[in-house]
């Protein structure tokens, strides 16, 4: 339902509709607004937002209504939406989460930075960072916001019919002249395997499967106590889903005298809940002094990677020659850490980009240190490795190593673990990367290696959950609830027979488990071919959007990331026929894999870029309206 419609005297007003109003589309609406204000147009500004719901700005990920257990996967020092400048934020400039929290919710202790806190906190930030922007709107700018769903765009003169569902299932159709795709997360049509579970589980009565987790409260609240649950995933979602069917049931966490944590079960909770993935393994805790600010690289720098790309033959780097660097700024962060206040340590921060030197450095002080293990990164991207089990029970015995395990290097810290400070250097070796990566940077084989083989094995390692959240894991799992005896990479199937799925690994001979439910405990990644929603559907049906490609023309291999294919710098989108359409600009997540790194509250130069290039376009046609008028 819009909150305000334009006025009749508007008619004439530009129109802009913002799909999609998270984080990134509200970063999108404030540098518009922004730039309106510094450089008005001669015309008035009617913008159209569109969001699946009320929580302009907060998106379901930040829903403020989500339990408090629910954390954020950042420290919260590093929340800002208003670090924006030039042209100045209409409303001024607004609070960082950390002050904002200190004032709104006046915690007995003040907050360090440091701490991961509720993700319904953050969308109250957000919530009131929205309404505040509302409330300043410049002089001869409207906006309307829609709650529902827009579903298709339409080309109609100069402009477009943008179709919209509101909440109560009205149609409306609404004329704009630009629109900006800021529509993050979504979801992709089933495959085969998501179609048979879904029939399998009509089909029995006493069987459910649960495509998505989200909202968390809603869809974990259909599985009843005492029901066995597999998950597939063990990542970030699982974690919510599985704290929503333990803490969300009455359930809670004790600290006891050895710093673990104790679950005491409410008796409503799922007899037992399976997690499995590749892997089988959690992921690794946050390290509680991960920096708030970018370390500097020392090998895998710009220059760098340009001189690499500058010997390529046909200019896109190999993945192969690249990855020594990351090798190289992994070992120099190890041995910092390592070296301690030693002599050594200075002799190696004296060695510069020096790799030689760094590593005889590091030989004669491994030699005189026979205790220190030299380092090495493929156990810890692999912690089974060859390691073979005789059965469930030792595999799960060994998870709960492994979460011990991290949970103290995590505690350790930068400051404390080699391992953790090494590891962790992927935060800026991945922003660096991201800039020669994107647009066919790296040849399609390499592409493919790195989004599809890294990018998931430093993930579990890198962008994993605060240390209470795998604290909480590993107490499920001594508490009998959580059971990862099948965890690591097992077949799943149907059972008619006892109506229930059937887990069972193939690794650890006889090892298998049944469960009446089945849930899909991961988030969709981009695949713009496959995206489900009835908008991504719509527009790739009549070929208005395409899929990038990465292409090498010499054998036309191609690899496709799953990204929408657009314009670099300006995010035009192309069209199937490969014509650009410079009426509609896309942000975030759409493009994540070809750009990377969207999936984060942190704000890049897209907004800032976009707001500017759709001010220019409007101003031409001003322009070219007056032109018109004069001459005839
Ligand atoms: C479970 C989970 C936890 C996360 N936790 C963190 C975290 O702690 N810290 C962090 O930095 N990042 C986190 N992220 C990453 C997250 O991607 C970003 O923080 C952020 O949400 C991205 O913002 P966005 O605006 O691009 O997308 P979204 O947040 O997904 O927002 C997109 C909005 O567009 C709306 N929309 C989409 N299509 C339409 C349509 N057709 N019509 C109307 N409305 C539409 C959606 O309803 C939604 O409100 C998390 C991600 C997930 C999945």
């Amino acid at each position: 339902m819009p909150i305000e419609s334009p006025p009749n005297e508007m008619r004439r007003a530009h129109s802009i509709a913002i799909i999609g109003l998270g984080p990134k589309g509200f970063y999108c609406l404030e540098r518009l607004l922004a730039e309106f204000n510094a450089r008005p147009l001669r015309r008035p500004l009617h913008i159209h937002i569109f969001n699946r719901n009320a929580n302009f700005g907060a998106s379901p990920i930040y829903d403020p209504e989500q339990p408090e257990y629910i954390l954020v996967n950042i420290s919260v020092g590093s929340i800002d939406l208003w670090t924006a400048e030039n042209p100045p934020i209409v409303a001024g400039r607004g609070p960082d989460f950390l002050s904002w929290y200190q004032e709104k919710l006046r915690p007995r202790e003040p907050l360090t930075g440091e701490e991961y806190l509720s993700r319904a906190d953050v969308g109250r930030y957000l919530l009131e960072g929205f309404h505040c922007l509302r409330n300043h709107l410049p002089h001869n700018v409207t906006l309307s916001c829609h709650v529902g769903e827009a579903i298709d765009i339409r080309p109609e003169g100069l402009s477009y019919q943008l179709e919209f569902v509101a909440e109560s299932g009205h149609t409306e159709q609404i004329l704009v002249d630009k629109i900006l795709l800021a529509t993050g997360h979504s979801r992709l049509t089933p495959g085969i395997e998501e179609n048979h579970n879904q029939a399998f589980a009509r089909h029995h009565s006493k069987a459910a499967f649960i495509p998505f987790v989200y909202p968390v409260v809603e869809t974990m609240g259909q599985i009843p106590g005492g029901s066995r649950v597999a998950m597939r995933g063990v990542g970030l979602t699982f974690i919510d889903a599985a704290l929503e069917l333990t803490e969300g049931r009455e359930g809670y966490f004790e600290r006891v005298a050895d710093r673990a944590l104790l679950y005491h079960a409410s008796g409503k909770e799922p007899q037992s809940i399976i997690p499995y993935s590749r892997t089988g393994l959690p992921m690794a805790p946050k390290a509680y002094d991960l920096p708030q600010l970018a370390r500097p690289l020392t090998f895998f720098t710009r220059d760098a990677l340009f001189e690499l790309s500058s010997h390529a033959s046909d200019g896109k780097l190999d993945l192969e020659s690249l990855w020594p660097l990351f090798e190289l700024e992994m070992e120099f962060q190890y041995y910092r850490v390592t070296m301690a206040d030693s002599d050594e340590r200075k002799q190696l921060e004296a060695c510069g980009n020096d790799a030689e030197a760094m590593r005889r450095v590091i030989d004669s002080y491994l030699r005189a240190h026979t205790d220190t293990e030299r380092f090495d990164y493929r156990p810890v991207l692999d912690p089974v490795g060859k390691r073979r089990f005789a059965s469930g029970a030792q595999f799960a015995l060994f998870v709960e190593r492994y979460m011990e395990q991290e949970i103290a290097r995590a505690r350790q810290g930068h400051s404390g673990s080699g391992i953790k400070a090494a590891i962790d250097i992927w935060y800026e070796v991945r922003k660096t990367l991201g800039s020669v990566l994107q647009f066919g940077g790296l040849n399609p084989e390499s592409h493919k290696r790195l989004i599809e083989y890294y990018y998931p094995r430093l993930k579990r390692i890198a962008f994993g959950p605060p240390i209470i959240n795998i604290e909480k894991l590993l107490a499920l799992s001594k508490a009998g609830i959580l059971d990862f005896s099948v965890a690591r990479n097992p077949r799943v199937s149907t059972n008619e027979a006892n109506g229930c799925f059937e887990l069972w690994c193939d690794e650890i001979p006889g090892t298998s488990a049944q469960a009446e439910i089945l849930i899909d405990a991961r988030y969709p990644s981009v695949n713009i071919r496959r995206d489900a929603t009835p908008l991504y559907r719509n527009l790739y049906r009549r070929g208005m959007v395409r899929a990038y490609e990465n292409w090498r023309p010499a054998d036309s291999f191609a690899y496709y990331p799953g990204a929408i294919d657009m314009t670099e710098g300006t995010h035009f989108i192309i069209d199937g026929a490969g014509t650009v359409n410079d009426d509609i600009a896309v942000i975030g997540i759409p493009t994540e894999g070809n750009l990377v790194g969207n999936l984060t509250l942190d704000r890049d130069s897209y907004s800032s870029i976009w707001a500017a290039e759709v001010m220019k376009q409007l101003r031409g046609r001003e322009l070219a309206a007056r032109r018109t008028n004069r001459v005839s």
